[in-house]
């Protein structure tokens, strides 16, 4: 049983959920397909990723009703003015063939770009919910000084940050910042993308358990409360990585783990002050 989180504004979603980064178009319906099918109800996309409409073709065909399955979209970096925000989420809703989103993500702040102003972009959120068709909206990989930006410019705070976070980048600065706007935390990348999957510690604690080293990663992270949804194309990975409920890490376990962290230097992704590919 995958437990749900509560967010800022009343509405839940799964904590455990699946990723769909680099999964690519012609593979995705299929993979999606699989993953639906050994138990994931929330799906994790981007109009960047460029494989929305498979996504949506996969939860049509599974049978699943609408409201078994919770949908995360991001908007993409060419999209940030008012305009592209409210025109490209229509996009996202015909291609997911959804009438409602779940959560929507600004998926970069580009600091750099559009006079540095997410702030307006922001706002075109804050619409979008407001015109109803998006229950929630969110950031990804916001700064500490980015989040009291947009919270204080316009009063209404994200219901999460997805942001970098895994043993060798835990990424504490956003995410302590992200908690005391009460943003839930969502770590993306939650095995820093294959990185960690060999460390000698995680496989210590994983034989000692006898368990995956996978397992023990998103374990850390569920003890830790953020939301993750790791991304496999492979149906016994996808089961294995759901499989984490029925074990628990004990508090000298978790420092072992937290002690693998590199601070920045742990990083697999881009620094999000100076990323501002569009
Ligand atoms: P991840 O940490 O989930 O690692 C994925 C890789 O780990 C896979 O390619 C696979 O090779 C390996 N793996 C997964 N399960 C395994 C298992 N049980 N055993 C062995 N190997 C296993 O990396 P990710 O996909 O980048 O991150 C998860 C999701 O986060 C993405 O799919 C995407 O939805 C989201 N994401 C968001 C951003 C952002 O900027 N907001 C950036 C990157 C990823």
């Amino acid at each position: 049983m995958i437990p749900s989180t509560t967010l800022n504004d009343g509405t839940t979603i799964p904590q455990l959920g699946f990723g769909t980064y680099l999964v690519p178009p012609e593979e995705t319906a299929a993979t999606v397909g699989t993953a639906l099918e050994v138990g994931y109800r929330h799906i994790d996309t981007a109009q960047g990723y460029s494989n929305e409409a498979e996504v949506g073709e996969a939860i049509a065909n599974s049978g699943l009703a609408r409201d078994e399955v919770y949908i995360t979209s991001k908007l993409n970096n060419p999209n940030h003015e008012r305009d592209d925000v409210l025109r490209t989420f229509d996009e996202t809703l015909e291609k997911l063939r959804v009438d409602k989103l779940d959560l929507f993500l600004i998926h970069w702040p580009l600091p750099t770009r559009y006079d540095g102003d997410f702030v307006s972009t922001w706002k075109a959120m804050v619409e979008l919910v407001e015109g109803g068709r998006l229950a929630s909206a969110g950031v990804s990989n916001f700064q500490p000084d980015h989040l009291d930006r947009i919270v204080g410019e316009t009063g209404f705070a994200p219901v999460v940050n997805q942001i970098e976070a895994h043993p060798y980048f835990r990424n504490d600065e956003a995410r302590r910042a992200s908690h005391e706007h009460a943003i839930a935390v969502e770590a993306w990348g939650p095995l820093g993308q294959g990185a960690v999957l060999d460390d000698d510690v995680i496989g210590r604690i994983a034989s000692g358990l006898e368990r995956a080293p996978s397992q023990v990663i998103l374990r850390w992270h569920i003890q830790r409360g953020d939301i993750i949804f790791p991304k496999s194309m492979h149906r016994e990975r996808m089961e294995e990585n759901l499989q984490i409920f029925d074990f628990e890490l004990t508090p000298e376990q978790m420092e072992q783990i937290d002690a693998l962290d590199r601070g920045p230097e742990g990083r697999v992704g881009p620094d999000p002050d100076t990323f501002d590919r569009v």
